[in-house]
């Protein structure tokens, strides 16, 4: 992390997890275990249905809440279909585009993914990007130019102006869900050569002010480590956000420096 230059941003994905009456319970939790987190943004993404609990059950807490999806399009015939200016009505704040079971079970390429953030952008939200290689990718030593392409796709087009409202993730398929975690060097070295493709498109200025988070069984355990990395600048988590305590755990683990 380094708070002197940008935001540490702790989210929750809860993926396809918690119906609507869970949502208040959640909250009312993590606030019991962390009543107003200053030192850094916390983000609850939750799945479309629970997002009006969402947004009131966490109205009165430091925490904003995200959407996990959009469409790339504005509005029209898109059956079953939620669009960013429904999001930005009800209040969400932020979304995940391109997470890696969207782009693996849903058929999300990189040109989707960068219509999406579009999309988010022009509706006021602001897009988590997530990118990130496969076990077979890591072990071919193609990881950077990949991840590479996917920054540089997911960001065409977006001016310099608005990088101050975008997040990236980076989320090693081979970590997300497995128990498996990139070591805090590996993490640190993929979210560095990213701040490097973002410096080479908009200058260090806008580099050293996105957030790049680390994603993929992140934990109440190793948050401390990966978030003490230089270019950690927070977590995208999936199994710990949905336990309050583990959560919280996360959360305290960015109360560094
Ligand atoms: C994720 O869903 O983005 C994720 C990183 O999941 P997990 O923490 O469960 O690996």
């Amino acid at each position: 992390m380094n708070t002197k230059y940008r935001k540490t941003v702790i989210a929750a994905n809860w993926k396809m997890n918690k119906v609507a009456s869970e949502v208040k319970p959640f909250a009312d939790e993590l606030k019991a275990l962390c009543p107003h987190p200053k030192w850094c943004e916390v983000v609850v993404c939750a799945p479309f249905v629970d997002l009006p609990a969402a947004l009131k059950a966490f109205k009165d807490m430091r925490v904003s809440v995200g959407a996990e999806n959009l469409n790339e399009n504005d509005s029209g015939a898109y059956t079953g279909e939620v669009s960013a200016a429904m999001l930005k009505d009800i209040g969400v704040k932020y979304v995940v585009i391109g997470h890696s079971e969207r782009r693996q079970y849903y058929g999300e390429t990189d040109i989707l993914v960068n219509k999406k953030v579009h999309a988010a952008i022009n509706a006021n939200l602001i897009p988590i990007i997530c990118v990130g290689e496969s076990l077979e990718q890591r072990e071919l030593g193609i990881t950077i130019e990949l991840i590479t392409l996917q920054v540089k796709t997911a960001l065409a087009g977006v001016p310099a102006d608005k990088m101050r409202k975008v997040v990236i993730a980076y989320e090693p398929v081979w970590a997300i869900g497995t128990g498996k975690t990139a070591t805090a060097e590996q993490a640190n070295e993929v979210c560095s050569a990213i701040r490097g493709v973002i410096r080479s498109l908009y200058g260090a200025r806008v580099a050293r002010a996105v957030s790049i988070q680390y994603g993929g069984s992140m934990n109440e355990k190793n948050a401390a480590e990966l978030l003490a990395q230089p270019d950690i600048d927070g977590g995208l988590i999936g199994g710990a956000s949905l336990v309050p305590a583990k959560f919280a755990a996360v959360i305290e683990a960015a109360k560094q420096e």
